[in-house]
């Protein structure tokens, strides 16, 4: 479903990916773990329209991404839960999860929006229960599940996440992880951007590890959970 090829990202001429090579297939919840600053987040920019001048090849179901904003890349089927949720305090439970549908993506049929809605409301009853106070006023667990919500909106094939479990209470991580199980169970692609490796490999199908731009190393998340390596580095046990 998405295909990277020997992507490579800059700051100026700050090379952050240095040739990355990744697949996501159809159904597949895939884990990218690393420390901070290997290049998660960066990689992620690119896929989504976020980073202009990256080189290499981006693959979206066989159509290359490069060149497209933001809301074309929505509207190609990815949506992304960016770090730090940036949500808009201020508006509305309901009218955040709107804006998911109607900003990036402009869809048009209303009877399709408003069965999504209570079908995330199902998913996060909170966000049924808090639909007409500030998005502020939710907790930082209760705002990570909008902003999941708020992606869902514009009805992706490929959900990608940027470290959604940081600062979160372990209790609400094990939650927001147990969802994004449910939707891959329910057919959805998920590219899972975390530090929290032993959280995300435990959910996962597969795994690649990057560090300083470069992947280190990848294969089914059971054999990365067990890797001496990746014990060493990231699970911080022997
Ligand atoms: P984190 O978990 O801290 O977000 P990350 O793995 O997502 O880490 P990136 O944020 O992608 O890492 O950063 C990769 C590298 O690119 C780092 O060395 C970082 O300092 C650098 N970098 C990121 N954003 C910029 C920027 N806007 N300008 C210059 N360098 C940047």
């Amino acid at each position: 479903m998405l295909r990277i090829k020997n992507l490579k990202c800059y700051y100026g001429r700050i090379m952050a990916i240095k040739g990355v090579s990744l697949s996501v297939r159809k159904g597949e919840l895939i884990s990218l773990i690393g420390a901070n600053g290997a290049g998660k987040s960066t990689l992620l920019e690119a896929i989504c329209g976020l980073l202009p001048g990256w080189k290499g090849e981006i693959l979206f179901e066989d159509e290359p991404l490069a060149g497209l904003d933001p809301p074309s890349v929505v509207r190609r089927g990815i949506s992304l839960v960016p770090e730090g949720r940036l949500i808009f305090p201020p508006l509305s439970v309901t009218d955040n999860l709107k804006l998911g549908a109607y900003t990036l993506y402009r869809r048009k049929r209303h009877k399709d929006v408003a069965a999504d809605l209570e079908m995330i409301r199902d998913m996060f009853p909170i966000l049924r229960e808090r639909a007409n106070q500030p998005a502020g006023t939710l907790s930082g667990g209760e705002q990570q599940m909008l902003a999941i919500g708020r992606a869902l909106m514009a009805r992706p094939r490929l959900l990608a996440l940027d470290e959604p479990s940081m600062g979160l209470a372990p209790l609400m991580v094990e939650q927001i992880l147990e969802t994004l199980l449910t939707l891959r169970q329910q057919g959805l692609t998920i590219l899972l951007v975390e530090q929290n490796a032993q959280a995300a490999l435990k959910i996962a199908d597969r795994g690649y590890v990057l560090e300083t731009g470069k992947v280190v190393l990848q294969g089914p998340a059971s054999e990365l959970l067990t890797d001496s390596e990746v014990k060493r580095a990231y699970l911080g046990r022997d």
